[in-house]
């Protein structure tokens, strides 16, 4: 069985086509949205998904969160002693997903289409693909995730013809494209997006704001504070999406410390973010050669497309009303369930065609008179062309009787190579000659699945050349993944009880280090009291408790940031507010 994979740096999510429609996998705890952290417990099990989150407050050094970010780079992360790279962690919750959707669906998965954002170069992508492979899936296609929200987008419309923007919003990444949509052509036109803009620089950005209302050093606070902080700043910015203003309120050092906060504050504090938002739009735009008024739909995905902030914001710099399909943080992992019904050739979807462009230019690296240790990109394939795309370009050499000319091959938008991704290097012997009287076509072939084919010929002598640029291997050998997935098995997935009595327990650990006094021994008794019945397996005292429990949480929850409600506190604070 075949499932498409929303592999997000802060939410991942399943979905399956059947029945002529995408349908989401609810995962243990009958979720759509499987937070993607993953923790070690005392016994070496892996923890994924909301019970994981939990812990990144109460046992931050066991777990690790937002390792997308890092995929295709070679930072490590540690959890109990023990070091694993980001395609190991992307495995795990790859693994959880695929667990908890052959359960829901009572047959093996063994495939799956897996987004991710336009702007990943190969490295990343082939990282993704190791992912994939680590945790026992064969990845079937790598989907472009605003390519995703498109397809699902236009399924769901009924216009034949129209020109989308989708503004892709997450917890760490933002994508923006422009997408053609006529009749069953879907044609990305142009993507553009920042790879390190996304709810977290929100949440960052309000702790901020906290620490600096009150004279507090972020960095200096214990690792434990700071994803307090992070937490309850995050619980704020969700709240403005309801309310009209919130209260973020946190003890420190015995001290209570409160700040107010609403949208007009939110946008304040985060002005930065926002002209970042725009440069992306704007860019997107002017690669596309669209003006605002040739898009037709905004289309919004992504956690963050529900602050209210950001819609206005869309509407105001694009002059219509952003419209969400279904849930914005929903819409990518249907179009990949669409992508994955596409390769099962579902009978209901199969003349939906798919093109795709190259998000990055590819070229080589040539010859710098100005400066000879530093080599200068000379574009071959230019960023957003569509796929399947070839290309040649001619170069000579630079030196009389030089016998060989070498072509580093570079990714990226630098001008100069060594801020370019370099995906390799491809040599070809020359026949002799003067400087500069050499012919040598070069010409790059690239496909739908990455792959990049050079080609080199020598048009004045025998010699050619071709070599395969494959994402795929690009990090790791093929002995270094067969040893990885033989070591993921070792770890398995903690399967102590029931879902959600492990959720309440974890959140319970994780109020109890927010709270002081009675009320955390409040909370400890009813910890306790919870483990002697589940150890017990007393099953009536357990459907009690985790009702009153999960009662008394929220009570705490709210009554963390209620307490200063009161209309004396309001006046004395803020006199300008009613
Ligand atoms: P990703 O694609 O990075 O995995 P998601 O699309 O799931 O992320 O979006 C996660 C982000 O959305 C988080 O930063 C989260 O705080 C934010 N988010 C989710 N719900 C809301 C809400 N109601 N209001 C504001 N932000 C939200
Ligand atoms: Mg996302």
């Amino acid at each position: 069985m075949i499932i498409g994979i929303d592999l997000g740096t802060t939410n991942s999510l399943a979905c399956v086509y059947r029945n002529g429609k995408a349908e989401l996998i609810p995962n243990r705890l009958g979720e759509s949205l499987t937070p993607s952290v993953v923790s070690l417990d005392e016994s070496g099990e892996v923890i994924v998904g909301a019970v994981a989150k939990e812990r990144l407050v109460s046992n931050p050094t066991d777990t690790a969160a937002s390792f997308k970010r890092f995929m295709g780079s070679k930072k490590t992360f540690t959890l109990r002693q023990k070091e694993f790279i980001p395609q190991e962690l992307s495995a795990f919750v790859l693994r959880q997903l695929k667990q908890d959707a052959e359960q829901y669906l009572g047959g093996e998965v063994t495939e799956a289409v897996i987004s991710v954002p336009a702007y990943f170069n190969n490295n990343q992508r082939a990282a993704t693909l190791e992912a994939g492979r680590i945790a026992g899936l064969h990845v079937e296609r790598l989907v472009n995730e605003p390519s995703a929200a498109a397809l699902a987008s236009s399924m769901l419309s009924d216009e034949d013809e129209q020109s989308y923007l989708v503004f892709d919003f997450g917890g760490g990444t933002l994508d923006v494209s422009v997408v053609d949509c006529f009749e069953n052509i879907i044609e990305i036109v142009a993507v553009s997006g920042d790879n390190h803009l996304g709810g977290n620089d929100f949440d960052t950005q309000i702790a901020e704001f906290f620490c600096k209302s009150h004279q507090i050093d972020f960095g200096a606070l214990p690792r434990q504070k700071q994803a307090i902080l992070k937490r309850l700043s995050e619980k704020a910015k969700r709240e403005l999406t309801e309310k009209e203003r919130t209260f973020l309120h946190m003890n420190i050092d015995g001290e209570d410390k409160a700040v107010i906060l609403n949208n007009e504050i939110l946008i304040e504090c985060c002005t930065g973010l926002f002209d970042r938002m725009e440069r992306a739009v704007v860019h997107a735009l002017r690669d596309s050669g669209y003006c605002a008024d040739d898009i037709d739909v905004v289309v919004m995905a992504g956690g963050s497309c529900k602050m209210p902030a950001v819609s206005c914001f869309l509407e105001k710099m694009l002059g219509k009303k952003p419209v969400m399909i279904g849930s914005p943080d929903e819409v990518i992992a249907q179009g990949a369930g669409i992508y994955a019904g596409i390769k099962a050739r579902n009978e209901e979807i199969k003349d939906v065609l798919l093109t795709d462009i190259c998000p990055f230019t590819l070229g080589v690296g040539s010859y710098n008179p100005n400066d000879h240790e530093k080599s200068i990109m000379s574009p071959v394939i230019e960023r957003n062309s569509v796929l399947p795309v070839a290309r040649t370009r001619y170069f000579t050499n630079v030196h009389d009787r030089q016998k060989e000319i070498a072509f580093p091959i570079y990714q990226g938008e630098a001008f100069d190579c060594s801020e370019n991704l370099c995906l390799g290097k491809i040599m070809i012997e020359i026949g002799p000659s003067k400087a500069e009287e050499a012919h040598v076509s070069v010409t790059f072939s690239y496909d739908i699945n990455g792959i990049l084919v050079v080609d080199v010929v020598d048009d004045k002598g025998p010699n050619r050349k071709q070599q395969v640029f494959m994402s795929e291997g690009a990090n790791l050998t093929e002995e270094e993944i067969k040893q990885k997935i033989e070591e993921l098995k070792k770890y398995k997935i903690s399967s102590n009880g029931d879902e959600r009595d492990r959720l309440l327990q974890e959140r319970g650990n994780r109020i109890y280090q927010e709270l002081t006094g009675a009320d955390r021994e409040k909370v400890g008794m009813a910890l306790q009291a919870y483990a002697y019945a589940l150890s017990e397996n007393d099953r009536h005292a357990i459907r009690v408790m985790r009702q009153k429990f999960a009662e008394l949480f929220d009570a705490y929850e709210e009554f963390l940031g209620e307490e200063f409600l009161d209309e004396e506190f309001l006046s004395e604070k803020f006199p300008d507010e009613e």
